[in-house]
């Protein structure tokens, strides 16, 4: 938004046209007396009384026309300078009220007119509920598609919400990709409120198609109410925030109401991330390992590398806390990196057999150096890429496919295998399993742990080992907690398994002490392929 320049210009314009008014009207006057003079004496010619028509009045009348009909024509290009000087002072005024693109509110005014509509409810006994809306994973598409198509998915947004609340509702676009709407409600129709944010996430969920390019978008909404979360909008807006924040958290895609208990949770966010900053480099965040078992012969054929945060005061955090914190504060990709370089370098004198199976983010796919970066810890840390496995899961696929796809492919030119993380809980498409050379399927341990008890598991499970069958991809089984499961995973031809049956996760000093133990130590004169030879059911953790 640019100062307009009309403004300052305006008094001087007017002073300059009192003058060429003032000359006009002077004008005019003269040429009632000129004319008038002129007039009498063609008369009296035409009559034969006069002597004739004095050609000096003559001249005077026709320079009286010619002042005349300039002070018109400079009349007529003065309104036409005021009315654009108005409406650029209008235009002024609007944009310093409303967002450009979506012709939303913004902050500013969203806060004034959000002062209206509270003070209002609370004279009418309504309350006003106000709807923190953020577009899931925004600078995504405008790092992939540019920002013309992220302006126009913007655009579809606002024109989204708009068509799903009600249409006195206060709309405003309050930062990118972070949208906001107010509404009065009856305080004991909760569930009023409730039913715009579900059809706001079902409406910002449909997939949205611009030149030809089809994205995938979601919404995350924070709802606070007037009445009971806060006693002005400024607080109103905060308490949406957090909400916001809650439903993010959990797993976007959906809305969550503010509670107070959220305020805590965020304090405590804040804290872990200013920290997550500090103990990536620290190594505070460490590698522990869990067994992977050949289900056939129960041997131990690796581990999988599962990240841990020693914190100095909270004691364990696991990875479901703070990853996804790495993830929106962008230091995913060095951690992921600290805790294989670590991971590598530990593993590096285990038995040559022993296999390091190591989860990627779908995030760290769209870094296009990152198979380098792996392949360089590697040759760094002296760990042969044959024995490393890399854990993806379905969601990495939907962002960047192509750039997917190259990444992978330079991994495996260098030997690196694939696996399919966590398959059964997401889209579990065939198409997905096509779109990536996968070595092998991980079926996740929401369905393994209930196989027995659960025919609907069961049937999941089984699909999933056929699948597997047919594609000629073994299967592994995460989260084999009893016997009896391993038995009935066996017997439906699941190749490997894994979960707290072989043994819980544990840190690298406790596996090399375990594996020591059982003579898997490269090093140990003794242990040639020892893996291959354990006759051991299983090792005891
Ligand atoms: P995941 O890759 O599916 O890992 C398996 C998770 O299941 C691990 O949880 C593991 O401890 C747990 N688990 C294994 N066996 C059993 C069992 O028998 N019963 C039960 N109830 N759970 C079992 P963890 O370590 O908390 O990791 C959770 C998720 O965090 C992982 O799921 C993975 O997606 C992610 N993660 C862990 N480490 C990293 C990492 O270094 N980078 C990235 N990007 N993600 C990681
Ligand atoms: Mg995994
Ligand atoms: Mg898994």
């Amino acid at each position: 938004m640019t100062a307009s320049p009309a403004a300052p210009r305006l008094p001087r314009n007017i002073s300059r046209e009192f003058v060429t008014g003032a000359v006009t009207g002077a004008a005019a006057l003269l040429l009632v007396g000129t004319g008038g003079a002129v007039l009498l004496d063609a008369i009296a010619h035409v009559t034969g009384d006069g002597t004739g028509i004095d050609h000096r009045l003559i001249v005077a009348m026709l320079l009286n026309v010619a002042l005349i009909l300039f002070g018109v024509l400079r009349y007529r290009a003065l309104s036409v300078e005021l009315n654009e000087v108005a409406d650029a002072g209008m235009r002024d005024r609007i944009l310093a009220q409303r967002d450009p693109l979506t012709g939303f509110l913004n902050r500013r005014s969203l806060s004034e007119d959000g002062a209206t509509l509270f003070g209002s409810a609370r004279r009418r006994g309504k309350a006003v509920a106000m709807l923190m809306i953020d577009i899931d994973l925004f600078k995504g598409v405008n790092d992939l598609h540019g920002y013309a198509i992220g302006d126009l998915l913007l655009i579809h947004v606002a024109e989204t919400i708009a068509a799903i609340v009600p249409g006195s509702s206060l709309l405003a676009r309050l930062g990118a990709d972070e949208f906001a709407c107010a509404f009065i409600f009856d305080p004991s129709h909760q569930e009023v409120a409730d039913r715009i944010a579900e059809r706001l996430v079902a409406g910002l969920a449909t997939p949205f198609r611009a030149n030809g390019i089809e994205i995938h978008t979601s919404a995350s909404i924070g709802v606070a109410r007037s009445d009971a979360d806060c006693a002005s909008i400024d607080a109103l807006l905060r308490t949406a925030d957090i909400a916001l924040h809650a439903a993010r958290t959990n797993g976007r895609n959906r809305h969550a109401w503010f509670s107070p208990s959220m305020e805590r949770t965020l304090q405590l966010r804040g804290e872990l991330e200013t920290g997550l900053r500090h103990a990536i480099p620290a190594q505070q965040i460490i590698p522990c390992f869990e067994q992977q078992v050949d289900l056939a012969t129960g041997r131990v054929t690796g581990f999988e590398v599962l990240a841990r945060w020693e914190h100095p005061t909270r004691g364990t955090i696991t990875p479901d806390v703070f990853i996804p914190i790495a993830e929106e504060i962008g230091a995913i990709g060095d951690l992921s990196l600290s805790i294989m370089r670590q991971a590598f370098t530990a593993a590096r004198d285990w038995d040559a057999a022993l296999t390091l199976s190591v989860n990627i983010s779908p995030l760290q796919l769209r870094d296009a150096w990152l198979a380098q970066k792996i392949i360089k810890t590697l040759v760094e840390t002296g760990f042969p890429a044959s024995r490393l496995e890399i854990e993806i899961t379905e969601s990495a696929l939907f962002d960047n496919l192509p750039l997917a796809q190259s990444i992978v492919g330079s991994l495996k030119n260098q030997g690196i295998r694939l696996a399919l993380d966590d398959f059964g809980t997401g889209y579990s498409s065939l198409a997905h399993l096509r779109a990536l050379p996968f070595d092998r399927i991980k079926i996740d341990k929401s369905f393994v742990a209930s196989i027995l008890e659960n025919p609907e598991s069961m049937a999941i499970v089984n699909t999933i080992a056929r699948l597997g069958d047919s594609l000629n991809l073994p299967t592994t089984a995460e989260g084999i907690e009893d016997a009896a499961v391993e038995e009935r995973l066996c017997a439906i031809g699941c190749a490997k398994g894994q979960g707290y049956l072989y043994g819980r996760p544990l840190n690298a000093a406790q596996v090399r002490r375990m594996l020591a133990e059982k003579r898997l130590l490269a090093h140990q004169p003794d242990s040639e392929f020892p893996a291959l030879r354990d006759s051991s059911p299983r090792l005891a953790s």
